[in-house]
C-alpha cells in the first residue's frame, strides 16, 4: 500500500487540517494533519502491520476514496484505463460544426475575419454539403446509440450562416429524437448577429447555451474587437445579450492580454449591473497568444518580461497562420488554459478571483481536462466536410483526418495514426495533475513547441487554483 500518485493537498494552517484531493477519483477530503502524515509514513515504508488500530481504520477510509494504492503498477493501470474509457466513451456524440470561416469582425489579434480579402476567400458550408453532415451523423448516431449528441455551431462567425445552421438543427434533431436521444445545441458566436429570432428558432431544437465574447470593457472591446471600419461593437453586443437572456443559457467568454487583463474587472462590474446578470451561467476567460514571428493585422507584437505572447490565430510550428477557425473559443471542449507563461498563470487566477467575487460561475482552474482531443467520438466538421480532431486543428487540411464521405488520403491517415497514438501526458512522468490535465492543449504545444505530441504545461497555474479550490470547500462555499 502506498499513497497515490494522484493526491495532492493544500495545508489549512488556520484550522490544523489538510484539504486533500485525488485528482483521479476526483475526492475532496478535509483532514487531520495526523491524516496527512499517514499518508507519508506509507510513502516512507510503514508498513499495515506497524499502524495502530485507528490509523488502519483512517487507512481504509483513505482507500475507498482512492488515496491509497495497491502500488505504482496498478495505479498506472488504472490511469490507461481512465484515459482509454474516456476516448472510447459513446454515450455522447459531439459534433463541432464550422458552418464558415467567414467573420463581420476585424480582431486586433485574429488572423482571419474582415481582413484584407480574408472574407471572399473564406469557405462557407453549403447545403449540399450540410446533407451530407446530416447523412454523416445520421449513421455515427445509428451506430454509437449515444444519450445524447452535442451540436456546436463554431466558425469563424457561425451566425453568417444560417441557413446551414437551422437546417442542420432540424434535420440531427429529428434524427435524434427518432432514436430516443437528446439534442443539446451550442453556439459559439461574437453576438452582434445574436438576435431573439434566432435563439427563437433554435430553442425548440434544443439549443442549450449561447457563448458570446467579450474582450475586457466597453473601451477595451472595441479597441480589441472591431467591425473592419473600426466602428465598437460592445454596446450591440450587450444589447442583444440583453434581449435574448431568459431564453436560454448565456456564457461569457473573453481574451486578454497583458494590455487588456486590467479592465477585466470593470467589465464584470458592468456585466454584474445589467438586469441579465442572473441568467449568465459562465464566465472564462482566456489568453491570447501572440508569437514576434506571426504578424497580426496591425503588425502590433507584444512582450511580456521578455516572454513573447502567440496570436489567438492558430499558427503552426512555424508562426505561420494556419488560416483556420476563430481561436475565440479554444478550450470550450473541455478545456484548457492554453496560455504560454507565468504571467498569464498569475493573470488567470486574478481574473478567476475577480469574477466569481461577482457571483459568477466559471472554471476552478483545476478541472482542465482531458479536453475532446482526447475523445474519439468528438468530430470537428469544416465548411467543406473535412474531418478534425479539435476546432484548434481546422483550417490547416495537412491537420486533418479525414472527410465525412469517407475519403482519407494518405496523408491524412498518417495524421489520423498520429492522433491514434496521442497521449501527451506520458511524457509528464509523475505529475499528480495527470488526470485532469491530460498534457494541457495540444493546439498551443504545437504553436507554441512546434510539437503537439509535447505537453502543454501550466502546473503553476492549476497548483494556484487548488489552494483556492481548497479554501472554497474548506468555507463550505
Ligand atoms: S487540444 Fe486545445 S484546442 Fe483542442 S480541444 Fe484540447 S484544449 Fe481545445
Ligand atoms: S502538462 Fe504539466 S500539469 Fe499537465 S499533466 Fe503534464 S506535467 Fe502535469
Amino acid at each position: 500500500m502506498q499513497a497515490s500518485l494522484f493526491n495532492v493537498r493544500v495545508p489549512l494552517p488556520d484550522r490544523s487540517e489538510v484539504f486533500l484531493m485525488n485528482t483521479l477519483t476526483d475526492a475532496q477530503l478535509i483532514v487531520s494533519e495526523d491524516v496527512a502524515t499517514l499518508l507519508d509514513r506509507l510513502d516512507g515504508g510503514t508498513s499495515l502491520g506497524d499502524l495502530e488500530a485507528d490509523e488502519r481504520e483512517a487507512i481504509d477510509t483513505l482507500h475507498a476514496h482512492g488515496f491509497v494504492a495497491p502500488s505504482r503498477e496498478e495505479e498506472r493501470a488504472t490511469l490507461d484505463r481512465f484515459f482509454s474509457d474516456f476516448r472510447e466513451d459513446t454515450s455522447q456524440l459531439r459534433l463541432t460544426v464550422l458552418t464558415t470561416l467567414q467573420c463581420n469582425f476585424a480582431c486586433d489579434y485574429c488572423f482571419q475575419g474582415d481582413h484584407a480579402d480574408y472574407n471572399a476567400k473564406a469557405t462557407k458550408m453549403s447545403l449540399q454539403t450540410a446533407e451530407r453532415v446530416v447523412a454523416w451523423a445520421e449513421t455515427k448516431i445509428d451506430t454509437l446509440q449515444p444519450k445524447s449528441v452535442a451540436l456546436t455551431f463554431f466558425g469563424g462567425e457561425p451566425l453568417l450562416n444560417l441557413p446551414v445552421m437551422y437546417y442542420l438543427a432540424e434535420r440531427v434533431w429529428d434524427i435524434a429524437q427518432a432514436r430516443g436521444a437528446t439534442l443539446l445545441i451550442n453556439v459559439i458566436t461574437n453576438g452582434l448577429l445574436l438576435t431573439p429570432e434566432v435563439v427563437d428558432r433554435l430553442v425548440p431544437y434544443g439549443l442549450n447555451g449561447i457563448k458570446v465574447t467579450l474582450d475586457g470593457d466597453r473601451e477595451t472591446h472595441n479597441r480589441m474587437r472591431p467591425l473592419r471600419g473600426g466602428q465598437g461593437t460592445f454596446d450591440k453586443i450587450i444589447r442583444n445579450l440583453g434581449q435574448v437572456a431568459g431564453k436560454c443559457r448565456i456564457s461569457i467568454g473573453g481574451n486578454f492580454d497583458a494590455d487588456t487583463v486590467d479592465s477585466y474587472p470593470a467589465l464584470l462590474d458592468f456585466l454584474r449591473s445589467q438586469d441579465f446578470a442572473d441568467d449568465i451561467g459562465r464566465v472564462n476567460f482566456k489568453p491570447v497568444f501572440r508569437d514576434r514571428d506571426a504578424q497580426p493585422p496591425t503588425a502590433r507584437v507584444d512582450h511580456v518580461g521578455g516572454r513573447r505572447m502567440i496570436p489567438l490565430a492558430a499558427v503552426d510550428g512555424h508562426g505561420k497562420p494556419l488560416g483556420g477557425t476563430c481561436m475565440t473559443s479554444v478550450g470550450a471542449g473541455g478545456s484548457s488554459p492554453c496560455d504560454s507563461c507565468h504571467f498569464v498563470d498569475e493573470q488567470l487566477s486574478f481574473l478567476r478571483e475577480e469574477t466569481k467575487k461577482r457571483g459568477f460561475r466559471t472554471k476552478d482552474g483545476v478541472h482542465m481536462g482531458p479536453c475532446e482531443l482526447h475523445k474519439r467520438h468528438a468530430y470537428t466538421i469544416g465548411p467543406s466536410g473535412e474531418l478534425y480532431s479539435c476546432p484548434g486543428f481546422t483550417g490547416d487540411p495537412t491537420l486533418s483526418v479525414g472527410d465525412i464521405d469517407g475519403r482519407q488520403q494518405p496523408w491524412q491517415r498518417a495524421v489520423s495514426d498520429r492522433f491514434e497514438q496521442h497521449a501527451p501526458w506520458k511524457a509528464c512522468g509523475d505529475c499528480s495533475f495527470i488526470p485532469v490535465c491530460g498534457g494541457g492543449c495540444s493546439v498551443a504545444a504545437h504553436a507554441e513547441l512546434g510539437d503537439m505530441s509535447a505537453p502543454s504545461c501550466h502546473k503553476s497555474s492549476m497548483e494556484t487554483a487548488l489552494v483556492s479550490l481548497a479554501q472554497e470547500v474548506a468555507s463550505g462555499a
